[in-house]
């Protein structure tokens, strides 16, 4: 279920070789993604001449059949790219939410360009230093856009223009965008954080490129190819050209897989809920004591569903569906503003008093972060006669924050970062929390560990100034400091850190 975070963003980019409109596949791509961010959305589409652009808060909104026309008018073109986001970066007001809204634009001396981004970038400060000069606010997507096309006005070629950008941008950035030339380009960041994939439809004359699977599902499309770390794509009516342009170490964030993929998604061959049920099957291996003790199972929809019959394919307990959803209330609570998701807290899930009544029961859920959702839940199930309550949690405990797009960006907001497992059972009023252990997690997904991003629970990040001000504020955070912001947005800290008598 999550209490939980927000991801940054999700990600739908496509181009008609035929010169079809292009918007409906890019409004499907967003539809299907929309897991991924629900503040805001936007898309943008190129005719050959003009960039059009619609921009609006909250989910992609349902689209009435006598308003297709309508739709179809304002967003002409063969070449598209759209966003859903949430804020991970800069302010939380609606107005600065609907500025910061994606798809970004940029236009220097009669060029532009247009992104779609998801991730999050560690050193906005070096690159607002470079960029801008008025002091005016900007979000990372929009600095992201200008130094692509700065670069690119430089050097009159993408793959050169792309280059610098990995060379001088640390973070993680999956990006779908249109030059003005209306070639439709893809690229990863050098460590792959976040995902990114490209496919085709039936008839081969649309290509398009997806945060998740399901984007290229939703249409029809057929997935080619996971973009590589620090590789760029570009189609246009010459073909697809690719091109790796850096080569680091794989670090794809491991909590896409726990938490933030949509189950029917895959980023390499299998598929997410094929992973998660396999976190089950750990779950309860490494810890036989707690699967001798319980008398049913219950998961925390949706993200623990699959781990949940994992459990039950290994231990052969009952598998109650004693947690419904409320239907229509959507939102997932970690992607909401903060105000909002106390006040959503208790609202998504109903349980069922009947089928934990006087039960030891194991729930499964996808991760603790704060424990404030895991404790009302034990609250919950305890008021309804649960006997005992086991939590099984598939993501390793987290230890420290994220860097790289998912809003978890202080020490101080982990329950993780200072307790033990028996110290947060003892906080969240639980008889035990066991955490599938990283060695297991890892096996399950079929990556190699040196493959994974494991940041915020090893605490050793892929990036240098990430793994810098990690150090630097756990530290701090022991010493008990407080944390006044998120940490990569603390440039008087990233000022200090960078400095070059502590950066030597
Ligand atoms: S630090 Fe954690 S949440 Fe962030 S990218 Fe790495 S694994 Fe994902």
């Amino acid at each position: 279920m999550g209490e939980h975070l927000k991801i940054a963003c999700g990600v739908f980019g496509a181009i008609h070789l035929n010169r079809g409109n292009v918007f409906p596949y890019v409004y499907w791509g967003l539809r299907a993604q929309n897991h991924r961010g629900h503040q805001s959305h936007g898309f943008l589409t190129f005719d050959g001449s003009k960039f059009h652009i619609y921009k609006a808060l909250d989910l992609v909104p349902k689209i009435r059949p006598s308003a297709i026309n309508e739709w179809l008018e304002r967003l002409p073109g063969h070449v598209g790219v759209g966003n859903v986001r949430y804020t991970t970066f800069g302010e939380t007001d609606e107005k600065s939410i609907l500025k910061d809204t994606q798809p970004a634009t940029a236009c220097i001396k009669g060029a532009k360009l247009a992104i779609s981004f998801n991730g999050n970038i560690v050193n906005t400060l070096q690159l607002k230093k470079e960029l801008t000069k008025d002091g005016r606010r900007r979000s990372d997507a929009k600095l992201l856009c200008i130094k692509i096309l700065a670069e690119f006005s430089r050097s009159k070629d993408l793959f050169s223009a792309v280059e610098a950008c990995m060379r001088d941008v640390e973070g993680a950035y999956s990006v779908a965008g249109i030059t003005a030339n209306g070639e439709l380009f893809a690229f990863k960041d050098p460590h792959g954080i976040r995902p990114l994939c490209m496919g085709h439809s039936e008839s081969m004359d649309i290509y398009a490129f997806s945060s998740e699977t399901v984007g290229l599902d939703i249409n029809g499309f057929t997935r080619d190819f996971e973009l590589e770390p620090g590789e760029l794509v570009v189609i246009s009516k010459e073909g697809v050209k690719r091109k790796r342009l850096m080569k680091c170490r794989k670090a794809f964030c491991a909590f896409e897989i726990a938490y933030f993929a949509r189950p029917d998604s895959r980023f390499d061959e299998k598929h997410v809920y094929e992973i998660r049920e396999e976190f089950g099957r750990n779950l309860a291996r490494e810890n036989p004591d707690i699967a001798g003790d319980a008398d049913i199972i219950v998961s925390l929809p949706e993200t623990g569903d699959d781990a949940a019959f994992g459990v039950y394919e290994e231990t052969g307990l009952r598998w109650e569906r004693a947690t419904r959803r409320h239907r229509y209330v959507t939102e997932r609570a970690f992607i909401m503003l903060s105000r909002e998701r106390y006040a959503t807290i208790d609202k998504k899930v109903n349980i069922l008093a009947s089928k934990v009544r006087d039960k030891r029961v194991i729930v499964i859920d996808d991760s603790i972060v704060r424990g404030d959702t895991t404790k009302i839940t034990i609250e919950k199930l305890r008021r309804m006669g649960a006997k005992k309550v086991y939590m099984f949690i598939t993501f390793p405990r987290i230890i420290g924050p994220c860097f790289y797009g998912i809003d978890m960006a202080t020490y101080s907001q982990l329950i993780g970062a200072k307790n033990t497992p028996e110290e947060i059972a003892k906080i969240i009023g639980a008889d035990a929390v066991r955490y599938q252990s990283i060695e297991g997690f890892v096996n399950a997904t079929g990556f190699r560990r040196d493959e994974l991003c494991l940041g915020c629970v090893t605490g050793e990040y892929p990036t240098t100034l990430a793994q810098k001000i990690a150090d630097t504020m756990k530290k701090r955070f022991l010493e008990g400091r407080e944390e006044t912001r998120r940490l990569y947005e603390d440039y008087a800290l990233i000022e200090e850190i960078t400095s070059s008598k502590n950066s030597s």
